[in-house]
């Protein structure tokens, strides 16, 4: 069923059992009252019928009788063995005087119809103990019942109207965004374009917001598409390069290397490093592939310790000067030491190929762990600045090609520094030097007295 139909069906039935359970409530408390009152009014009647009986004035018991018989009503007195002594009744009343059994006061039906009974000793006029009963008929109070029950019947399904009709627009109201979401999804689905909601005509109720978030997701998605788009691209236009060289250069030794060995040696030479060079970008492509899939293992790491391993080991690698400079006595962080040591080291090589100086690794705290990279070589200019995470971007694309690089270490760097929850900063002037400091977000800092804490568990 149809979630507008549910809407409209369920709302008008919950509305019709609330009004049916109000006629309810009303036609009994109603009836009740109505029963009870002529109850009372018939008992008071007979206890000024016995009070008139017990005078001993000089009138006959018959005439007493009949001038308290209520109206549509009947009186009788009978003896101690149940034989009737008087009976008189309203001429209003057809049916024959109910024989009442029992004693004290209540209703019964006589031939269909209700009547009301009140029972009372008397001494009737021989000094005899005789048993008087007073009924009144409830034929009107009944008809009044049944009028009401009509009446509330009447108003229930005139009620049922407007809920019926509001109810539909309830459904229709909640129903129709959620259609056009649908709709729209499904157009989506067919046409694997990026479609969004009208957005000027919706509130600031959930749907209105079921509405924009819509259209966030899927600007989001546009965007990641795009992103992806992009970057294949450039990936088979990077890898495109190196095919080039490499066909060329087969070609060349296919028509001429075979008779010279100079044009073979160099053919040879060429094939060999466009190959390398073509691993190794497909090594870092899948290394940015899999930066966001990996399992992080976090720890608690002592990034003094990490920071004079790497600053030994770059040390010894290359013929340069790395100079690790501590400001902090202490940096216990809770953090993946693999893919830290990744983000220094792409860091790292970036400051070693665009300098020729020495290369400088300084830890602070700034209301937080902070490693700063800093060269003093070419740097970036200002207006590339925003750029140089961006996949494949490379400020200089010929001095990037001679360094080996593709433009992809630092958009790796900045992947995997969102992981760690690690903020990348970076600041340059051109001519004089680049500084890209790591921060650590202060919750991964490791306290001494948490640290001690946790050695004597
Ligand atoms: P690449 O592999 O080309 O170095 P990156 O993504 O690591 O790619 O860097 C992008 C570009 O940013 C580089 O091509 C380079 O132009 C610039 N760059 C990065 N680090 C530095 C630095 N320390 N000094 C100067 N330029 C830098």
């Amino acid at each position: 069923m149809k979630l507008k139909t549910r809407i409209h069906l369920s709302s008008t039935l919950l509305m019709l059992l609330v009004l049916l359970l109000v006629n309810a409530v009303i036609y009994l408390t109603f009836s009740n009252q109505t029963y009870s009152t002529e109850e009372d009014r018939l008992r008071a009647e007979t206890e000024l019928l016995v009070a008139a009986l017990s005078r001993n004035d000089n009138i006959p018991r018959e005439t007493v009788l009949r001038a308290y018989v209520p109206a549509s009503g009947a009186v009788q007195v009978k003896d101690g063995a149940g034989t009737v002594m008087t009976s008189i009744q309203d001429p209003a009343i057809t049916a024959a005087f109910p024989d009442i059994p029992g004693s004290g006061a209540g209703q019964t039906d006589v031939e269909g119809e209700p009547f009301a009974f009140v029972k009372a000793p008397i001494i009737w006029s021989d000094g005899s103990v005789m048993e008087l009963t007073v009924a009144q008929s409830m034929a009107q109070p009944a008809a009044n019942l049944q009028n009401l029950l009509l009446l509330l019947a009447i108003v229930t399904a005139v009620a049922m109207i407007p809920i019926f009709l509001s109810s539909r627009f309830l459904g229709k109201l909640v129903a129709q965004p959620i259609q056009e979401l649908t709709g729209t999804m499904r157009r989506i689905q067919e046409n694997g374009q990026f479609e969004k909601l009208p957005e000027e005509k919706v509130n600031s109720d959930e749907l209105g917001e079921m509405t924009h978030t819509f259209n966030r997701m899927m600007e989001l998605l546009e965007e990641n598409y795009s992103k992806q788009e992009d970057f294949v691209s450039n990936a088979s236009h990077e890898l495109k390069t190196p095919l080039t060289v490499i066909r060329g250069y087969a070609k060349l030794l296919r028509r001429q290397g075979l008779r010279n060995e100079q044009v073979a040696e160099e053919s040879l030479t060429a094939i060999e490093v466009e190959s390398v060079r073509m691993a190794a970008m497909i090594e870092q492509l899948l290394n940015l592939a899999g930066a966001s899939e990996s399992k992080l293992e976090m720890k608690q790491v002592d990034v003094l310790q990490l920071l004079e391993e790497i600053t030994a080991a770059m040390n010894t690698a290359y013929d340069r000067q790395f100079i690790l400079e501590k400001e902090i006595a202490d940096a216990i962080e809770r953090t993946d030491p693999e893919k830290l040591k990744q983000i220094l080291y792409i860091l790292l090589d970036n400051a070693r190929k665009y300098s020729e100086d020495r290369v400088e690794l300084i830890i602070s705290d700034q209301g937080g762990t902070v490693i700063q990279i800093r060269d003093y070589g070419v740097g970036i200019p200002k207006q590339s600045l925003p750029l140089v995470f961006d996949r494949f971007y490379r400020v200089d694309k010929a001095r990037s090609r001679d360094t080996g690089g593709f433009g992809l270490g630092l958009s790796l760097a900045k992947e995997l520094a969102e992981r760690l929850e690690l903020a990348l900063e970076i600041e340059s002037i051109e001519g004089m030097g680049t500084t890209i400091s790591v921060r650590f977000s202060s919750k991964s800092h490791v306290h001494a007295l948490q640290l001690e804490q946790e050695g004597s568990r």
